[in-house]
């Protein structure tokens, strides 16, 4: 069977740059210590070994679709939720009291990404069930919480994230789906949602919709969204379902995680589909972020791993494929010669390098991200609010960097299989395939950006942004005890100036009142300031290991840390430069993409 996640990697960020035991100092995680951490992360990679990844390609050959009022589903999807449920990993983050394991998320992640790496269609089906039955406990009443949480922990019934609609994608204020006030307090709906992930499929016998939509009269825009809970089929007294009038009008045929359903509901075509208020009236898309940020971390974690399993496909293809001679001083090929293999080009080390460099980087960011917001709820006090805050400011950018260097990681991952990159007979096609939606859902590229410019980096007059320079700035003074260390210091203490400098520049747009030209090229700012997040974070892994190498203390091959120092100095050498493009175009006066500036451009 082929790699496509490195343990130790997983064991390297865990414990000794996140040191996830000292968690167990929380009152919260107090049963824990290390060894049941590596018990835990070691069963699953075993489970997935045996039944997630040999399913990887048999799932996308036999796609979710649509048939006689039904969605087909590989009969996996059955068995894992089932698996999940048992075992009581879908409530693993949940509070012992709602039948939960209270595992550190940093944990979860770190589990999480093992299983996306080896089949990236089927986690979402728990993943959203986990997601929406977090928002249950949360939110709504101890009534409703009794009526599903319990179901949906043992996978019995899925969960889903309700909020697009044909009208509003990026844009929810547009939503129109509406409640109308019943006499017993629940609510009638009327509406239409598309694209909905794990949406209808015969191995639950019941789905949970966690729904947005306007109370009749409500105010307009996201000021009249409420959270509703809409079940597929309602709960009689006596515990017997019966249907909710939610019809699934079809599936979408996707170009990549077809394994995974995306589906068409239609809730109320026959006025008769029952829903439940989930929170205050109103205040529904302010609730629904806690579902959402958590679907952004996990849409970067799966990212994250597309581009580890891919990695480690092109890595073992490398190391196998004879191919053309290396180039002799002098400049002459000596064709009597055996052919190398591939992985003897230095361009096909730079592309592995690239793949290694953006994977293993998204893998610590998003396991530091859970890492926050373990320490933003059950860590001491007085730091909850440094990490909570960190925590929103990296989410935009954990989110996005491995969706869209993840997807360059993949392509060039395709390149290093030459042709056979193209075709079905590797797998390096379908995870290009797979990764392609990462950038899309769950807020798209340009969506995150403008979270992070507008939003993120302005919060609490900056605050979040203190903190993260100070993150950096601790990370530098640490590498500067080392002096092969130091001239990597020194870059990423003046990219970090680059930064705050550029992000001045911007804000006096916004300070004049011109908030669209402030805004108009956030993505392009987004590239900048994940470019040197994902340099702090080489810059740290490459800290310890050569702390472990002086001092002597390792816990993994010397070879290992080793390794780490020298795709840090790949990261700084060929990724970190880039930031001086982002910065010249963030600086130009050229004004070139606000329509009335430009009204010569796609006339
Ligand atoms: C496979 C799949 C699964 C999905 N799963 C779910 C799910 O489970 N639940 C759910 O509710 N939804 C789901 N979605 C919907 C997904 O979240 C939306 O597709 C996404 O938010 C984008 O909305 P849209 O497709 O309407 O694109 P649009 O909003 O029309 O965007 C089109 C383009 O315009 C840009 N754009 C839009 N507005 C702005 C702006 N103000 N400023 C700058 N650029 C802008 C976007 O960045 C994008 O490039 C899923 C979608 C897919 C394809």
């Amino acid at each position: 069977m082929a790699a496509y996640t490195d343990m130790e990697h997983i064991r390297f960020v865990l414990h000794e740059m996140l040191q996830a035991s000292t968690l167990c100092e929380f009152e919260r995680y107090k049963d824990y210590d290390k060894e049941a951490f590596d018990i835990l992360i070691d069963s699953t990679k075993d489970y997935a070994d045996k039944f997630m990844y040999p399913l990887l390609k048999e799932m996308d050959e036999q796609p979710a679709h649509y048939k006689d009022g039904k969605i087909i589903v590989h009969p996996a999807v059955g068995k894992f939720m089932k698996y999940c449920g048992e075992n009581g990993s879908i409530g693993s983050t949940f509070d012992y009291e709602h039948g939960g394991m209270q595992l550190p998320h940093t944990v979860y992640s770190a589990v999480s990404h093992i299983v996306q790496a080896a089949n990236n269609a089927l986690p979402g089906y728990t993943g959203l069930t986990q997601g929406a039955a977090d928002l249950l406990v949360t939110y709504a009443s101890p009534e409703l919480i009794e009526k599903y949480v319990p179901k949906m922990m043992k996978g019995e019934w899925g969960g889903t994230m309700c909020l697009t609609e044909p009208q509003a994608g990026s844009s929810l204020s547009d939503i129109t789906t509406t409640a109308y006030p019943q006499e017993d307090g629940s609510y009638k709906i009327k509406g239409q949602k598309i694209f909905i992930s794990g949406g209808d499929h015969e191995y639950a016998d019941n789905i949970v919709h966690l729904l947005i939509g306007r109370i009749e009269g409500a105010p307009a825009g996201t000021k009249g969204i409420s959270l509703f809970v809409v079940p597929k089929k309602r709960i009689n007294e006596d515990g017997s379902l019966e249907s909710n009038d939610v019809i699934t009008a079809g599936d979408f045929q996707k170009m990549g995680q077809r394994g995974y359903c995306t589906t068409h509901l239609v809730f109320g075509e026959n006025d008769d589909c029952r829903a439940w208020l989930v929170g205050a009236e109103n205040r529904g898309l302010k609730n629904m972020f806690q579902m959402m940020n958590g679907a952004r971390i996990d849409v970067g974690l799966t990212a994250a791993s597309v581009a580890s399993a891919a990695y480690h496909a092109s890595l073992q293809y490398a190391k196998e494929r004879p191919q053309g001679r290396r180039i002799q001083a002098g400049g002459v090929k000596n064709t009597n010669q055996e052919q190398t293999t591939i992985i003897n080009h230095p361009d096909v080390r730079r592309m592995l390098h690239l793949q290694e460099a953006v994977t293993e980087a998204c893998i610590s960011l998003l396991l530091t991200a859970s890492n926050y917001q373990d320490r933003a709820h059950f860590g001491p006090e007085e730091e909850r609010q440094k990490y909570h805050e960190l925590l929103e400011l990296i989410t935009p950018i954990a989110k996005t960097y491995p969706s869209e260097m993840g997807r360059v990681s993949v392509s060039n991952g395709l390149q290093v299989l030459g042709g056979y990159g193209f075709c079905q007979d590797f797998p390096l096609e379908q995870y290009y395939r797979d990764i392609r939606i990462m950038a899309l859902y769950e807020g798209t590229t340009g969506i995150q950006s403008l979270d992070l410019l507008g939003r993120k980096v302005i919060m609490n007059n900056g605050s979040a942004m203190k903190h993260l320079t100070k993150e950096f700035i601790s990370t530098i003074k640490e590498a500067t005890s080392f002096d092969d260390l130091k001239p990597y210091a020194e870059q990423l203490k003046s990219a970090s100036k680059e930064l705050a400098s550029t992000t001045q520049h911007l804000l006096t747009f916004a300070m004049q009142g011109d908030h669209e030209r402030y805004i108009a090229d956030a993505t392009v700012y987004m590239e900048m300031m994940s470019n040197i997040v994902i340099a702090w974070q080489w810059l740290k892994m490459a800290t310890i290991a050569k702390t472990a190498l002086v001092s002597g203390n390792t816990i993994q091959s010397t070879s290992f840390y080793e390794r780490k120092v020298h795709t840090m100095k790949f990261y700084f050498k060929y990724e970190l430069p880039k930031i001086a493009a982002c910065k010249h175009t963030l600086h130009s006066e050229d004004n070139l993409t606000i329509p009335e500036a430009n009204q010569v451009a796609f006339s």
